[in-house]
């Protein structure tokens, strides 16, 4: 060291107040550490790809593998339809993604039909113990990674378009579920394969047609015309009709999927240049069977729904998508009790509790009606909380009230 005292202490100045700083940095570092953590759920703290956890989950699919029965199609037969048999509720799980496997994510969630359990990963309170705590559903169908959408389809889509076509039936299959989950994907497979089987059970008497539309922040735009607003409308007979929505006549499957291509191409776009918009709004695409008066006798409406948790999401600081948040789980729920109403012929259901439920009335309340729900679900940990939020979701749909259960 030179000699020089006050180089020496400006240096020692220099260095304390840089330590400080670090330490500062440090603590503010720890303390966003620990708030981060704070908002990550029980399934995301140090759970994701834990190979103690793959490895008890593995085990116990291995254990469990023989228990997955057939599936049985859905039977739209009047006579075989005893109470509940008008919905059918199927949960689709997708396979991981490369993103979620890069990310070391792991696949938590198993179905083994009619059941689906959730391999909640948890640590108990010494912070070193695993478990599973396992939750367990079961449906009509649970779909798993390895069913393919042609698989769904013969289930469920293949069952109700012969009924809006031979039976003039009102049917409605909704796809259901948290963003990312595989809602568009499952739903974009049921309308082309859809587009095809109805021209193929269309007796030469009746016609084809078809609307697309989006309920977007409790507004109806027109899909099929470049947004154009709607209005939604009940007449005095009580018939709820959508003014001013075009209905695109159509001769054959190919011009079919063309019009329904144009509404999802459409959807898709805006996906890309507002933030999300597409997540936040419920798509309904309506296959219409007409008569030589071309008067209504079938429909099937196929509905890709916002996602489950932009409902739960109302805490945001911003007004319009805390509005947009509200509007989504006010629908969501109306929809949950309108199901509910049909799978007990309850003669009260509430359908104009949301847009959404008023534009679909009469797959809710018409003696020929039948509603088939499908759940769709991620596979991941990271994802656990909101899988488990769709199952009970799913699962309350398919619940008869309680008034129903004390009176059997
Ligand atoms: P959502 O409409 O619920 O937000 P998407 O349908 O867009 O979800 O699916 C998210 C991603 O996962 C897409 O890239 C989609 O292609 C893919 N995906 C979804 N379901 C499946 C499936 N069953 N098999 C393969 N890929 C799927
Ligand atoms: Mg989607």
């Amino acid at each position: 060291d030179r000699p020089g005292g006050p180089k020496k202490s400006t240096l020692a100045t220099i260095q304390a107040m840089e330590r400080a700083r670090e330490e500062r940095r440090q603590q503010m570092e720890a303390r966003k550490d620990r708030k981060e953590r704070e908002k990550l759920s029980n399934a995301e703290k140090g759970v994701v790809g834990d190979v103690d956890f793959v490895r008890m989950i593995s085990a116990w699919r291995d254990a469990n593998k023989d228990q997955a029965k057939p599936h049985a199609t859905f039977s739209t037969n009047e006579a075989e339809k005893n109470a509940g048999g008008a919905i059918c509720i199927c949960v689709r799980k997708r396979p991981i993604s490369r993103r979620e496997v890069n990310n070391k994510d792991h696949d938590a969630v198993s179905c083994v039909h009619p059941s689906v359990v959730v391999h909640d990963c948890r640590l108990r309170v010494d912070g070193i113990s695993k478990y599973l705590n396992n939750q367990q559903f079961a449906f009509d169908h649970a779909f798993s990674e390895n069913e393919d959408t042609a698989e769904i389809y013969r289930c469920v889509g293949g069952p109700l378009v012969e009924f809006v076509t031979r039976d003039d039936g009102r049917a409605c299959i909704f796809a259901y579920g948290q963003t990312g989950s595989g809602k568009t994907y499952t739903m974009e497979g049921v309308q082309a394969r859809a587009a095809v089987q109805v021209f193929q059970e269309l007796s030469s008497e009746r016609s084809v047609g078809v609307s697309f539309f989006e309920i977007y922040g409790g507004r109806c735009q027109d899909l099929l015309r470049e947004r154009a607003r709607l209005q939604v409308r009940e007449d005095g007979r009580g018939d709820v009709h959508v003014v001013g929505l075009a209905e695109t006549p159509v001769e054959d499957a190919e011009s079919l999927l063309a019009a329904i291509s144009r509404g999802n191409e459409l959807r898709t776009k805006q996906k890309t240049e507002v933030n999300d918009a597409s997540s936040r709004s419920h798509a309904v695409c309506r296959i219409s069977i007409r008569d030589k008066d071309g008067k209504q006798r079938g429909s099937l409406s196929l509905v890709d729904l916002a996602g489950s948790e932009r409902g739960q999401d109302t805490r945001s600081h911003n007004r319009q998508l805390r509005t947009e948040s509200a509007e989504i789980n006010k629908s969501l729920l109306a929809l949950k009790e309108c199901i509910r109403g049909l799978a007990t012929n309850d003669a009260h259901v509430p359908f104009r509790a949301s847009k959404l439920t008023m534009v679909l009335r009469d797959s809710f309340v018409r003696p020929r009606s039948r509603v088939a729900m499908i759940a769709c679900v991620g596979p991941s940990v990271s994802c656990t909380d909101h899988t488990i939020n769709t199952l009970r979701y799913a699962d309350r749909v398919k619940e008869k009230p309680a008034t129903q259960l004390l009176n059997a």
